[in-house]
């Protein structure tokens, strides 16, 4: 087994998911009143990142991250206790000012390629079906959190090696919808 922390959920090989499992409810880590949110929802394009914005476990190289339509998000208790962690960032995330735990991300920005969905950490649900991570995602970006350089060979393999392709951007099919977006309001591909 791996010495490497890449994330609790992935350390020990992935979790299959449910194919009929449509949601479950987060909880923030407060002992009392925790905050909880309610996703209506299978997780899509569940993945684990290496920036330094997402909110990770204590002790992991990489959060792991998922997205649901913005609809299907509910704040459902103790939503008083969340506050945007960067205001001025493209995604919005909500965290818990008892614990730090983010609970959800949110983009405003109508023009932006990820507008209308929400991102979260399945990790947070104890409901059991979620779809498990599919590729890693700003796999460089850990050296800026304090990663040794020459670990990153040993990294990616062993993301590999979990089935979880590494990337030092999105995936190719995200990124491709990034630039299919932008393509469209250039006007080099018709809308
Ligand atoms: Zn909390
Ligand atoms: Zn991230």
């Amino acid at each position: 087994m791996s010495e490497l922390h890449l994330h609790p959920a992935v350390d020990h090989g992935l979790k299959q998911g449910r194919s009929d499992f449509t949601g479950g409810t987060l909880t923030c880590h407060c002992a009392t009143n925790p905050v909880k949110v309610r996703i209506d929802a299978q997780a899509a394009f569940n993945h684990v990142c290496g920036c330094s914005k997402c909110w990770k476990p204590d002790g992991a190289l990489f959060s792991m991250v998922a997205v649901a339509p913005r609809d299907k998000v509910h704040v459902v208790e103790n939503g008083d206790k969340l506050k945007i962690v960067d205001p001025s960032a493209a995604i919005q995330r909500y965290a818990c000012t008892g614990c730090g735990v983010h609970m959800y991300g949110r983009i405003e920005n109508q023009n932006h390629p990820f507008y209308g969905f929400d991102f979260f950490h399945t990790e947070l649900s104890s409901d059991q079906g979620w779809a498990p991570p599919e590729f890693a995602a700003f796999v460089s970006s850990i050296i800026e959190t304090g990663t040794k350089p020459d670990q990153m060979g040993a990294i990616r393999s062993r993301l590999r090696e979990l089935g979880l392709e590494p990337y030092d951007c999105l995936s190719p099919p995200l990124m491709d919808a990034i630039s299919t977006h932008v393509a469209k309001q250039k006007g080099v591909l018709a809308a």
